[in-house]
Parts: structure tokens; sequence; C-alpha cells
């Protein structure tokens, strides 16, 4: 029987730690001061075949849900929260393609014969300020070919990645709204990098902002609309992945100040350390914040493939609560091992160093800003009541 905590010590999981303790921690600060993507990482999930978690059972992959990819996203963080947050996008991606394009000879191809692939997104677009959920580009079909263009202003591992699935509007006389996700795969497309990715953190997803223009058959676009696959895939596996990893990055800074309290327990034997009070605080937060997603992960899967449920607006605002809350709380803990510490947290060469984690995880607030869901939150709340 799968049970909450099968999942948890399940071989994707494990496996998954092991990479992240062998691999992605080792490298981790190279990549934070390199700003370059995590090679070594990428290249140990895809030979141990970890990339096609996401990809269902039918078609060779792992089928695994919410709450198993959730863990795996977690586990890795705590090696490195570039290496998550670009497995979590990953995931996203692929998500989508199973979802929504699945039942279609090009897409059923993909997913069999594209295992391993990595997968970018392109959604962010100059002149959209950050809404997702509008597009200024348009697909140009003509018979059974199609081509695209598109300005984007935030492209994660674009460069390293072996296929970029990018939203759009359906035609040239569309609404802003009315989009579609299409899909291209390394060789159909080119981009032509247009700023730099110095940022405080996340710096080994290697983001900058990227002119695309690509062209494939019609059949690389996936079928339906946008709006559905954002509200069905898209926002819940987004806030549930990125809830996960920003947990695995305050659990890793937790766990070096609970390693450093127990060293200074063990300096006075006999003695409790005056930090162990609020070591223990932090954890009844961490565990908060790790029952929030679990929760709303295994809600997720008992929907199955009945995801309808999911257009309304009981989900939308459990989803952007459950993205607030950890994206505030993440921060909060990883400054609680700092102030736990103290200055061997700060110092960069300590192995009790939290700076990484702490700029890492500044960023999960801004990755579709708290105050655009917050806005879009208490719109719903004037006519939703939850029963
Ligand atoms: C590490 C990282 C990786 C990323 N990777 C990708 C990627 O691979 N592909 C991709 O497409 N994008 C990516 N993004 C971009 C991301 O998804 C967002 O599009 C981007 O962070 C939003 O940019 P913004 O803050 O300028 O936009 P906005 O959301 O427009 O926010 C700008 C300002 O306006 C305020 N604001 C906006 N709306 C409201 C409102 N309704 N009420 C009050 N204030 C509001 C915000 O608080 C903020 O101060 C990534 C971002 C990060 C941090």
């Amino acid at each position: 029987m799968t049970t909450r905590s099968s999942v948890k010590s399940s071989e994707l999981v494990t496996r998954t730690a092991a990479i992240a303790a062998e691999v992605a921690a080792k490298h981790a600060g190279d990549v934070d001061a390199n700003s370059r993507f995590p090679h070594e990482t990428f290249a140990a999930l895809k030979q141990a075949k970890l990339l096609s978690a996401a990809i269902p059972k039918s078609h060779g992959g792992h089928g695994a849900g919410m709450l198993e990819l959730g863990h795996q996203c977690a586990a890795l963080a705590q090696g490195c929260g570039s290496s998550a947050m670009i497995l979590a996008m990953h995931h996203i991606q692929v998500a989508c393609i199973a979802r929504h394009g699945r039942g279609t000879p090009y897409f059923d191809a993909y997913l069999r014969d594209r295992q391993q692939d990595l997968v970018a997104s392109i959604t962010s677009e100059n002149g959209t300020f950050g809404d997702t959920r509008s597009s200024v580009c348009a697909v140009e079909v003509d018979g059974d070919r199609m081509k695209l263009v598109k300005d984007a202003t935030t492209v994660s591992y674009g460069a390293h990645a072996d296929a970029q699935l990018v939203t759009c509007r359906r035609a040239a006389d569309a609404a802003s709204s009315d989009q579609v996700l299409v899909l291209f795969e390394r060789g159909q497309y080119t981009l032509e990098q247009t700023g730099t990715w110095d940022t405080l953190g996340m710096r080994g997803t290697c983001s900058p902002g990227a002119k695309f223009s690509g062209a494939g058959a019609a059949s690389q676009i996936i079928p339906g609309s946008f709006a559905d696959s954002s509200a069905q895939t898209m926002v819940p596996y987004s806030h549930v992945l990125w809830a996960s990893l920003w947990w695995g990055i305050a659990a890793d800074a937790i766990g070096r100040a609970a390693q450093f309290v127990r060293g200074e327990a063990r300096k006075k034997p006999g003695t409790v350390p005056p930090q162990a009070v609020r070591l223990a605080k932090a954890h009844v937060e961490l565990q908060a914040m790790r029952h929030n997603r679990e929760a709303v992960a295994m809600e997720l899967d008992e929907l199955g493939d009945s995801r309808s449920e999911l257009d309304g607006m009981g989900w939308a605002l459990k989803l952007n609560q459950l993205k607030v809350a950890a994206s505030e709380l993440a921060p909060k803990l990883v400054h609680e091992a700092l102030q736990i510490v103290g200055i061997m947290a700060y110092k960069n060469d300590s192995k009790f160093s939290v700076g990484r984690q702490y700029r890492d995880v500044l960023s999960a607030s801004l990755m579709v800003s708290n105050e655009r869901i917050a806005g879009k939150s208490a719109s719903m709340l004037l006519v939703f009541k939850d029963d």
C-alpha cells in the first residue's frame, strides 16, 4: 500500500537525496559563485533516469504523484536550491505535456522517446508585467506548420535545456488571455540572450532574458487552452513543488543550526545550550510548513484525472495560500538559522554558512509576486465562501 511515509522513502526520493548529498551539495558553492548551470547534478539525475519522474507509467516514466515529486524536489533542495528549482520547473512543464498533450500522436511519442530531456519554460514576456495569463506574442499557423517569436524577460536554464514550452496567443487576432502552450525541441529554435543573470540568489538557474524564435509542426501546439493547463496543472504543480523546495532550503539551514547547537551541547555536557529553545521553536514552523505542502499535494493526488475541480475558486485560493505561506515562512526560517548559529552562519566559508540558502530563498516571494497573488485572492474572497 502506498502511504505517506512510503512515498517519502521511495526509491525515487532516496536516489535523489543521494545525488543531493553526493553531487549537488558538493558543487552548490561553485554553481552559486559563478552563476553557472549545475551540470554535474543534471548529468547524475539524467543518468539515474530521474528526469522522467512526472511522465506517466503508461508512457514509460515513474508516474510519480505530487507528493512524491514534492519530496524529490525537497530532497534536492537540501543540496542545492538552484538545482531543485530547475528540477521543479522541468517537472511542471512535463506535467503540462503529459496531462494536456497526452493522447495525440506527437505528444505521446515525445513522452515515450524523450524521457530524460530537460524542458524549460517561457511564460514571461516584455509587455505583460509578470502576468503569466496574458501574452503579446502569437503563434502563426500555416497549414501543418507553425512559427513563433517571443521576447522573454526571464528564461531559466534556457541555454541548457533540450526543449522549451512557450506560452503565446492562439492567433494574431486572439485576445491577450486566449493563450496556448507550444513545445519546441532543440534544433527547432534559437535563443538570443538579451540580458544577464547576476542575481542575489538562485544563480544556478541561469535565467537571463532572451529573444526566442522557433518553428515546427502545428501538432506541437498543446490541444485546448492554456487557461485550462494553467489552472489544472501549471499552477498546482508550481505552487506545490516550489513550496517543497523552499521547505528543503529552510530544512537545510535549520539542519545546519541543529548541527551547530548539538556541537555546543557536546562542549558542556549536561547543559542545554541557550539557542536550543529557539531551534525547538523553528522546528514547529518547519513541521507546519511541511504539513501544509504535503496536505495540498495529497489532496491533489486524490483528485486523480478529475481536474475540472481545479478550475474553481476554492482550489485557486488554496494554492495561492500555500504559495504565499511557504514563500514567507522559508526566508523566516533561514533567518532563524542565522540567528541561532550567529557569526559562523554569517561567514561564507564556514560549514554552518546559510548565506546561499538565504539569498536563494528570497526569490520565493518574487517568483510570481506575492502582492499580485494576494490581489487575485482578495478579489476571489469577496465572493467565495468556504464550506
Ligand atoms: C529564480 C527565478 C526563476 C525564474 N524563471 C523563469 C522562467 O524560467 N520562465 C519564466 O517565464 N519566468 C521565470 N521567472 C520570472 C517569474 O516567474 C516572474 O515572472 C517574475 O519574477 C515577475 O517579475 P516582476 O517582479 O518584475 O513582475 P510583477 O509581478 O509585475 O511585479 C512587479 C512589482 O509590481 C507589484 N505588483 C504586481 N502586481 C500587483 C498587484 N496586483 N497588486 C500590488 N502589487 C503588484 C509586485 O509586488 C512588484 O513589486 C523566474 C523568476 C525567478 C525569481
